[in-house]
């Protein structure tokens, strides 16, 4: 069960704002950080459609259908493909979503740069970020193994 936007405090929306202003920067500015961290992804997206409800909820989330869906899936923003870009956009998505987890969580930083050089190399070559997208039905394995 999802929160309404409008039960949200003051701290909560200050929380969620800053968060898309954070990964605004780092989805357009910050390529390597980002393709880091989608490395540490593991999981798949559940269509809970919890992050599009951060802050105010996105109007073009069709929410008469089940699971939700984005109207303009295919060419949905950038901010949109790669949630969760780390661990923050994961708290943040908690705030709306308190008992549903997201279908996505991370390996620890410390414990995946403790692999080598060599391992975080590989696993960075294996994503894509612009080929990042949602499974079409809940349950659907993701394409890009993320
Ligand atoms: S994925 Fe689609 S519905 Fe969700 S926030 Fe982005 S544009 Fe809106």
């Amino acid at each position: 069960m999802l929160r309404s936007t409008s039960s949200l405090t003051l701290p909560e929306r200050m929380t969620l704002g800053w968060g898309k202003l954070r990964r605004f920067y780092l989805a357009h500015f910050r390529p390597a950080y980002v393709r880091e961290s989608l490395a540490r992804r593991v999981g798949q997206c559940d269509r809970t459609g919890a992050c599009c409800h951060l802050m105010f909820t996105c109007p073009l989330l069709d929410q008469k259908s089940d699971p939700v869906r984005c109207t303009i899936h295919a060419i949905k923003p950038k901010v949109c493909r790669l949630f969760p870009i780390d661990e923050r956009d994961l708290r943040d998505r908690d705030i709306i979503s308190p008992h549903t987890p997201c279908g996505f969580s991370f390996v620890p930083r410390q414990e995946f740069l403790a692999r080598g050089p060599a391992a975080v190399r590989e696993a960075e070559t294996h994503v894509h970020v612009e080929a990042i997208d949602l499974p079409k039905e809940r349950g659907e394995a993701h394409p890009h193994g993320h």
